[in-house]
């Protein structure tokens, strides 16, 4: 099957998910529906938008008009209520160098080490975005909401996931963090996977018309 509609992304990661949430309403299933920007050569955008919201359809338009076809991006962060929103747009480089996870979640902790529980509330936000070579946009938000932790704990996921717990788990077994998840516990109440089941109603009625 020729691919369909690009992902704004250069993690495949991302595209696997995307690939299995559709393959669920997709009649026929949708293997070898989606193509990466990476695997089309689609050069980076500068994301300056101030909204989740904004930077995903900064992708996704610039991934449509690159492609000439359906394109889907996502944008997302983690934010604190005691922060005000924070790190927000900038949680990839909290800390000051893009994508030091490590360096991001110590920061993170120190800021808020002074903080007692019922005040540590945050939540992931994603925001996925289509947008159609006809110049229709679509943008979706889902969120994960739960707590920093005091540290780090687990292998698993990346960014935040070692300092967040997530509201929506099993507390018997003792509060998991989002790294002590499986990645299918994790994909089941993620911000993006909510974000991107909301919006896969319009990409199956894009690819039907
Ligand atoms: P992006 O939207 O994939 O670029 O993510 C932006 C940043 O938000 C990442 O670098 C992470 O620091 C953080 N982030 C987004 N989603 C997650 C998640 O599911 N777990 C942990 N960190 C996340």
């Amino acid at each position: 099957m020729n691919a369909r509609v690009v992902v704004a992304t250069h993690n495949a990661k991302k595209l696997r998910e995307l690939e299995r949430i559709l393959s669920e309403m997709v009649p026929g299933g949708a293997e070898g529906l989606l193509v990466s920007a990476a695997d089309m050569d689609l050069p980076d955008v500068v994301e300056d938008g101030v909204t989740f919201a904004a930077n995903a359809l900064i992708k996704a338009r610039a991934a449509c008009q690159g492609a000439n076809m359906p394109a889907v991006a996502d944008d997302s962060g983690i934010a604190v209520d005691v922060l005000g929103g924070a790190p927000g747009i900038f949680s990839a480089r909290w800390a000051g160098k893009h994508g030091d996870d490590a360096a991001n979640r110590d920061l993170l902790l120190a800021q808020v080490s002074d903080i007692n529980a019922p005040h540590r509330r945050a939540r992931f936000v994603c925001a996925a975005a289509l947008v159609l070579p006809d110049g229709r946009e679509f943008v979706e938000i889902g969120e994960m909401t739960g707590r920093l932790a005091r540290e780090a704990r687990g292998e698993g996921g990346f960014g935040y996931d070692p300092i967040f717990v997530p509201d929506d788990q099993d507390f018997r077994q003792g509060p998991k963090t989002a790294a002590e998840m499986s990645a299918a516990e994790k994909d089941a109440i993620s911000h993006r996977s909510r974000a991107l089941r909301l919006l896969a109603p319009q990409i199956v009625a894009a690819l039907s018309e």
